[in-house]
């Protein structure tokens, strides 16, 4: 499943595949992906031209020219570029016709991503009850210790929840916590301050390095914007038999439904 540091790959690398160029078709062969009227969906975008890109936890945000396109991957949504005569896939679900002759693919073969128009203006500040950004001064260690008053949660929990933080998946979450010498069943109640610090710190260097581990792999591609989890090449405990670090065999639980992977030696 894309994690923020992949969403935001995807985002840089179409921003110089697309930025300035216009919609001048859309074809909807899955409708259900299409949140709202689909006809609506198509029109509204004709003539319209990629503008900005932003990214919200792992929505991906274009705003246009009258409106801006929401998507969400899920768990395999990707975009490819292709030249409108190169063959379409049945997975390919939403097609959009560029003015230069170009398609963006967008292909799907589980179907669960979305996409979502809203106005040209909307903040995003607010959204599905997403909390802050990883990378925005509000994710600070008082942000943290005011979140978790009164909550038991596992660490492992608190990072994926979406309104703790957001973009943070499965693979990320067991990094930052080995990162931070903390078990991932430890309860979020029993951490100190600098725990806190650690916490806000080492996320944002691990999802910056992975941030830029894809950009140099993505950039080399020509037609194929697809990503997947390359960043699992450099991985410290997520999926690993052993650790690095001191040679103990990496342990494997399950947390709220999720693999977890940790050391019992460098974590505690
Ligand atoms: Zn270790």
């Amino acid at each position: 499943m894309p994690e923020l540091p992949e969403v935001q790959t995807v985002l840089d690398t179409l921003s110089h595949q697309i930025q300035d160029c216009t919609i001048t078709d859309v074809i909807v062969n899955y409708p259900r992906m299409i949140q709202g009227d689909v006809q609506q969906f198509c029109d509204i975008l004709k003539g319209n031209a990629f503008r900005a890109f932003e990214r919200r936890g792992k929505y991906l945000i274009f705003r246009m020219d009258t409106c801006t396109l929401v998507c969400h991957l899920r768990m395999e949504g990707r975009f490819y570029l292709q030249k409108q005569d190169e063959p379409v896939n049945r997975h390919m679900h939403v097609i959009f016709q560029l003015s230069d002759g170009r398609q963006m693919r967008y292909m799907d073969t589980r179907k669960f991503g979305t996409m979502e128009l809203f106005e040209a203006d909307h903040s995003f500040d607010l959204f599905h009850d997403l909390g802050p950004e990883p990378f925005d001064e509000t994710f600070n260690p008082a942000y943290i210790h005011a979140f978790r008053k009164g909550r038991k949660t596992p660490l492992k929990s608190l990072l994926l929840n979406q309104s703790f933080v957001a973009g943070i998946g499965n693979i990320y979450a067991d990094e930052i916590l080995f990162a931070c010498g903390l078990r991932p069943g430890r309860s979020c109640a029993r951490i100190t301050g600098k725990d806190e610090q650690h916490l806000v710190e080492e996320t944002r260097r691990i999802l910056g390095e992975a941030i830029q581990a894809g950009g140099t792999t993505i950039r080399s591609y020509v037609s194929s914007l697809g990503v997947t989890g390359r960043f699992q090449l450099s991985c410290m405990v997520h999926t690993k038999k052993t650790c690095q670090i001191c040679g103990s065999q990496i342990k494997v639980r399950t947390i709220g439904g999720r693999s977890s992977y940790y050391c019992p030696h460098c974590q505690k």
